[in-house]
């Protein structure tokens, strides 16, 4: 009689709302994005990251001259700002590597880059295997914008060795700089050999995930725009201007307007809307799910090496007699062992070599031999040998 009853409920239990409960605890908690802007002084980093974001986050910037980068190290700086729009927040934190690349010598300067990422990894690690593993702050590094400078013939062999000392810890984007400098045709031409060297290099920069088949033709093709605009040829500009009666974010030039959101002049758009509207989940879940569990397993095996190596050690010293005068019996019960150190104890008690004013003394008894050219295999019977549990070689003497 009450089958109708369940086949009725079956109709629908209530599982189709999951999308709706994550996205409302999602919006309740907020997103959090970190993005790095990597690459040259001067090329735009600054003037980009304010387009994007529609902020100003560079307002206490303080430049240094030629003399000052001389040897200026690279530095790390992070800014956060709390954006919200239609009820979503979103915690946006930049990180901006000044100095790189300024310096006269500019060796390993992608050093302290690579240290940063780490340690930010290292304190997500400590604080996921800590006691409190709520509220975990994730200061991870989830994308990095590498500016390739658009005066030069291709990478720059610094742009190579960043890339490829890094790629296999965050989520590289290269964009190509200061596009307004070059005409469509350079800017093609670039990007071709860009990519070539990319790939000749071996640089493994992030990877758009494959389009699923059963999405529509727009999408597809629209993914395919994206997979090919790389690397994202870019425009910034801090202020509005007027082009065609409309207030743009452009630059004004005595031979026109170069807008920022405009497509035919940039790829702007196309990388905003990847970072923000279409792979932001994306990048964030290569983060956890790639790089940071490379740096986890690797932490890991670290640690076990150590630990085996200690063990060794430790194994070694027992042995030989100075620690423990015996190993310690996989699976014996505390008594058991007690009961062995005692014994070998008790054994090790007569041995002369065990104290250390015994072994002198001992020594000073049996004089360092002469070297033989041929030492006997069989030690000559003695006394002393018989007594002797060290096997020193004094002692087979
Ligand atoms: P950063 O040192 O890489 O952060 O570079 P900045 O954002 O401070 O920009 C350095 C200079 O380049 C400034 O004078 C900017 O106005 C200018 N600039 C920034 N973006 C562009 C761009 O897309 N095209 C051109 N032509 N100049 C730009």
């Amino acid at each position: 009689e009450w089958l109708p009853f369940v086949d009725q409920d079956k109709e629908y239990v209530g599982f189709a709302t999951l999308p709706n409960q994550v996205h409302r605890k999602s919006v309740k908690k907020g997103f959090d994005f970190t993005l790095m802007v990597a690459g040259e002084s001067g090329l735009g980093k600054s003037t980009l990251v304010n387009s994007l974001f529609l902020t100003d986050l560079y307002k206490d910037r303080k430049l240094l001259n030629a003399e000052e980068r001389i040897t200026q190290t690279v530095e790390i700086t992070k800014h956060t700002v709390d954006i919200e729009e239609k009820g979503v927040k979103l915690k946006l934190t930049i990180v901006d590597t000044p100095g790189f690349g300024d310096a006269v010598n500019n060796t390993e300067c992608w050093k302290s880059v690579a240290d940063y990422i780490d340690q930010q990894f290292e304190q997500y690690f400590r604080d996921e295997s800590g006691l409190n593993r709520k509220n975990i702050q994730d200061n991870r590094v989830h994308c990095c914008l590498y500016f390739i400078s658009p005066f030069g013939h291709g990478l720059r062999p610094l742009d190579v060795e960043f890339m490829k000392a890094l790629h296999e810890k965050v989520n590289i984007v290269p964009v190509l700089a200061k596009a307004d400098t070059l005409t469509p045709t350079e800017v093609k031409r670039k990007k071709i050999k860009i990519r070539e060297e990319i790939e000749q290099y071996g640089i493994k920069i992030y990877q758009f995930p494959d389009c699923d088949s059963d999405e529509d033709e727009d999408f597809k093709q629209q993914d395919q725009e994206l997979k090919d605009c790389i690397p994202f040829a870019v425009i910034g500009s801090n202020t509005v201007v007027e082009a065609k009666g409309k207030r743009v974010r452009g630059r004004l030039y005595p031979w026109g307007i170069v807008e920022v959101e405009n497509p035919a002049h940039c790829d702007f758009v196309k990388l905003r809307n990847m970072l923000v509207r279409t792979h932001m989940q994306d990048l964030k879940d290569v983060t956890r799910e790639t790089h940071y569990e490379n740096y986890r397993a690797h932490c890991i095996q670290s640690m076990t090496r150590m630990v085996v190596k200690e063990r060794n050690r430790n194994k070694l010293t027992r042995e030989s007699g100075t620690d423990f005068p015996i190993p310690m019996v996989p699976g014996a019960t505390d008594t058991e062992t007690e009961k062995l150190i005692r014994e070998k104890d008790e054994e090790v008690r007569h041995s002369p070599c065990q104290k250390p004013h015994e072994q002198t003394q001992h020594h000073e008894q049996h004089p360092e031999p002469e070297p033989r050219a041929d030492p006997p295999s069989e030690p000559p019977p003695s006394a002393e040998v018989e007594h002797c549990v060290c096997k020193c070689v004094i002692c087979v003497y």
